[in-house]
């Protein structure tokens, strides 16, 4: 059995020197286990991140072991109900050729109904990534338009079509080579560009003269900073990856920890006051409850004489109100 272990932590970019193949015996199963021989393992962005020695959703890839990973192949040794030798499984344990197994971590499918490795791309977890992320997280409706970047890839070839599939009115993918953009086309993308030929900002105007309304958003930095300005309003960002700063050495600009968004769930969503009247009445009185029991309490600072209201506005952009700054005029 050969297997990869991490060899060293990367510092920026991943090099070789990171990687060793390390040769093992083929296991043999205990009570519970099974033995896979793999057929497809995956690489995926995330193991950047587990290569880093800190805390994440994921822990981290132990120095001097296998790393692991997604990984389907068949049964050739079981003692565990319910697998077979020949048996096809889906498991966590990739990067070798030969995986012991626990049975409780491994999944059987079906052969038949796509390739194995479909399991590890399509139907597996970049396709379910896709297919909750714009359906869920960013609730696309029919008749809107679709920004994703990162579109050629795993997850995101899977977002343009989904998008397609289920009504979207445009579907705009960015991707990082001309044959790349050209095959977004051929999956039925109505417009996709190359990011390196200009501002993504720029290339996304042309492609969505009247603004995307949902962004799937593989890549950060630069790429979301574009879609942010694009948005329609209510529009909606499923920030699903930020590769663009995985071998980065330094932190983007702030905030500089926005891809915590994606490991804590976060949501951040924009408001406006004045879309939230229906509920001035309920305030009023609640508010006006506490003020008359003496539980809340206001602060105001008071500039004299509406020659003062300039000073007053700029005093309050200096910070020289305590509470609400007003003038009485
Ligand atoms: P991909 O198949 O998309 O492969 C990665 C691609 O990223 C590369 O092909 C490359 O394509 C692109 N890329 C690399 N560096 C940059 C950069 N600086 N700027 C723009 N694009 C870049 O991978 P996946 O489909 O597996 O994953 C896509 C994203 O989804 C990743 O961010 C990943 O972390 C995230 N993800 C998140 C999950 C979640 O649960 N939140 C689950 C699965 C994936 P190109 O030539 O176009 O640059």
């Amino acid at each position: 059995n050969r297997e990869i272990h991490l060899a060293s932590r990367p510092q920026g970019w991943p090099t070789a020197d990171n990687f060793r193949l390390v040769t093992t015996d083929v296991p043999t199963p205990g009570p519970g286990q099974i033995v896979v021989r793999n057929r497809f393992i995956s690489v995926d962005p995330y193991m950047r991140g587990r290569m880093n020695d800190v805390k994440s959703y994921v822990p981290p890839f132990q120095l001097d072991a296998p790393l692991d990973g997604g990984a389907v192949g068949e049964v050739v040794a079981s003692e565990a109900d319910g697998f077979k030798p020949g048996d096809t499984v889906l498991h966590g344990l990739g990067w070798r050729e030969y995986a012991l197994v626990d049975a409780k971590g491994a999944r059987t499918v079906d052969p038949n109904l796509a390739p194995v490795s479909a399991y590890l791309s399509v139907l597996g977890m970049t396709g379910l990534t896709a297919y909750a992320g714009l359906l869920d997280v960013a609730a696309m409706k029919s008749g809107e338009t679709v920004f994703v970047s990162g579109a050629a890839g795993a997850v995101g070839s899977m977002v343009g079509q989904i998008a397609k599939l289920r009504g979207a009115a445009r579907v705009v993918g960015s991707a990082g080579s001309a044959a790349k953009v050209e095959r977004l086309r051929a999956l039925g993308f109505d417009a996709a560009f190359d990011y390196h030929d200009g501002p993504v900002r720029d290339a996304l105007k042309a492609a969505a003269p009247d603004g995307i309304d949902v962004y799937f958003d593989n890549v950060g930095g630069e790429h979301l900073e574009a879609a942010i300005g694009a948005m329609n309003l209510h529009g909606r960002a499923a920030i699903c990856g930020m590769i663009a700063q995985y071998n980065a050495t330094e932190p983007p600009a702030a905030p500089r920890n926005l891809a915590l968004l994606i490991g804590k769930r976060l949501t951040l969503r924009g408001f406006l006051v004045g879309d939230h009247g229906h509920l001035r009445e309920q305030f009023v009185q609640e508010m006006a409850g506490w003020l008359r029991d003496g539980k809340l309490s206001y602060d105001e600072t008071v500039v004299d004489g509406i020659e003062n209201a300039p000073e007053a506005f700029l005093g309050m952009l200096r910070g020289e109100n305590l509470g609400k700054m007003l003038v009485r005029v």
